[in-house]
């Protein structure tokens, strides 16, 4: 059976804690999710039909600060999968510095199946019933999978009509016209891309060599992967999405795939291309795999094809451990999620800040304090796995769970 992303969550926990000097009772409440709101939205159909909603907000730790993490729109969410979300978020928070804990919310929905109008009234029934469970104190929400600067603009819009005034900073990934930072919408991937992956290279000594990249998920983050990889100079040779796979061993260009991406919803189909599965997609003979679509793709079953030297996870969770084991054992680097995708949390906390004091800052300010937060954590979390001789995870769970110990030593327990 494979392991539940929740399962998988503790199994990452318990290979940290044997470096950790630790209260093995910090470690049990680390374990947890403190508190998990469980909604069911009854949905008004264009048909005059109603549908039962399953949705879910999870609030796993706020050791650090308010809760934060994305809302995810997804026909396949389950509560054990937002929990995990909300537990890696606490990890990932605590990772690259931020005042925050870790929180996550799923939507069990088809949104490609709804008219905007049906959209628009489930994401407000979400935001209505989320509303006592939030707010800019408490629980930052923000996009994920399926959502979008649209729906934060829904979502805020309701929370502010509860509450009777304004409150820019209750959600962010909002669009720019309401309060959003600029640069927040490529964020994860430039993040992930440009810092991340511009770090690794050097350390491996492999910067400014002709490398090629294949890449899983063509969404917000993925589609903002190829044009960072071009930018970095790697040539982007195998594409994947759920419809199905591309593949050119010169290189996709990045407009002319985004502009195919925006007339079929896929990137199946691209002409001048070899059809691949996602399956191939992994075993291709490339320098950097950039799982980038949903977690649990990458497993015992298919990590001894990968050819990559580095799997840069922009998607949570991508890697099962076990995945992961056989993935160490033939020397290839993961580079964690709780590091790679945490740009777009750290451009939310920018956005948080500047809705707070009203000082918008300019999309270079954006990218500059982005650059140096991703590049001080990722050397940070080398130097570690250096000394110590472990893997990034490890010595990122490491980072990360002696920062949230560590605050919750001078807080107590109470209640
Ligand atoms: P998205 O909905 O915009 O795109 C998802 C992409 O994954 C699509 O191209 C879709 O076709 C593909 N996909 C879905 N199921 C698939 C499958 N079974 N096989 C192959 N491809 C599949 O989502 P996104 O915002 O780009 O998020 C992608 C990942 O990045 C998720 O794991 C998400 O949690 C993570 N992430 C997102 C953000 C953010 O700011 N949006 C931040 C950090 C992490």
């Amino acid at each position: 059976m494979p392991k539940s992303p929740y399962e998988a969550f503790l199994e990452q926990v318990d290979e940290a804690v044997p470096y950790l000097k630790v209260e093995p009772e910090y470690v049990d409440m680390i374990k947890e999710p403190k508190e998990v709101l469980e909604l069911t939205i009854p949905l008004r159909m264009d048909d005059g039909s109603v549908q039962m909603i399953k949705a879910w907000r999870s609030h796993h730790n706020n050791a650090l600060g308010p809760y934060k993490g994305g809302v995810r729109y997804h026909p396949d969410v389950t509560r054990d999968e937002v929990v995990a979300l909300s537990a890696w978020m606490t990890i990932k928070c605590a990772v690259i510095g931020l005042p925050y804990g870790g929180a996550k919310g799923g939507v069990r929905c088809t949104p490609s199946a709804l008219s905007r109008g049906e959209l628009e009234r489930l994401s407000r029934a979400y935001a209505l019933g989320i509303s006592r469970f939030m707010g800019t104190d408490y629980d930052i929400p923000a996009p994920d999978v399926n959502t979008n600067p649209q729906v934060m603009a829904w979502f805020t819009d309701t929370y502010e009509k509860v509450i009777g005034r304004g409150e820019p900073s209750a959600y962010t990934g909002k669009p720019v016209e309401m309060g959003g930072s600029l640069g927040r919408s490529t964020a994860t991937s430039r993040g992930g891309v440009l810092y991340i992956l511009r770090e690794t290279l050097k350390e491996m000594g492999l910067w400014g060599k002709d490398l090629t990249c294949a890449l899983q998920g063509y969404g917000n983050v993925g589609s903002f992967a190829h044009m960072f990889c071009s930018e970095l100079g790697l040539k982007v040779v195998g594409i994947a999405d759920v419809e199905g796979g591309i593949y050119n061993p010169k290189g996709f260009d990045y407009a002319s795939v985004k502009e195919h991406v925006m007339k079929r919803g896929t990137v199946a189909g691209f002409p001048d291309a070899e059809p691949i599965s996602n399956e191939d997609l992994f075993a291709l003979d490339v320098d950097v795999l950039i799982p980038a679509a949903l977690e649990g793709v990458i497993t015992e079953a298919n990590a001894g094809k990968i050819k990559a030297k580095v799997v840069l996870e922009l998607a949570n969770g991508p890697t099962t451990p076990e995945g992961e084991a056989v993935l160490t054992d033939k020397g290839i680097l993961v580079v964690p999620d709780v590091l790679a995708n945490a740009g777009g949390v750290v451009v939310s906390c920018f956005e948080w800040i500047q809705g707070r004091t009203g000082d918008y800052w300019t999309e270079e300010q954006v990218n500059k304090k982005l650059d140096e937060r991703m590049t001080q954590a990722f050397h940070e979390i080398w130097r570690l796995k250096k000394e110590t001789d472990i893997t990034m995870r490890q010595a990122a769970y490491v980072r990360a769970i002696g920062r949230v110990v560590a605050a919750m030593r001078f807080r107590g327990i109470w209640p």
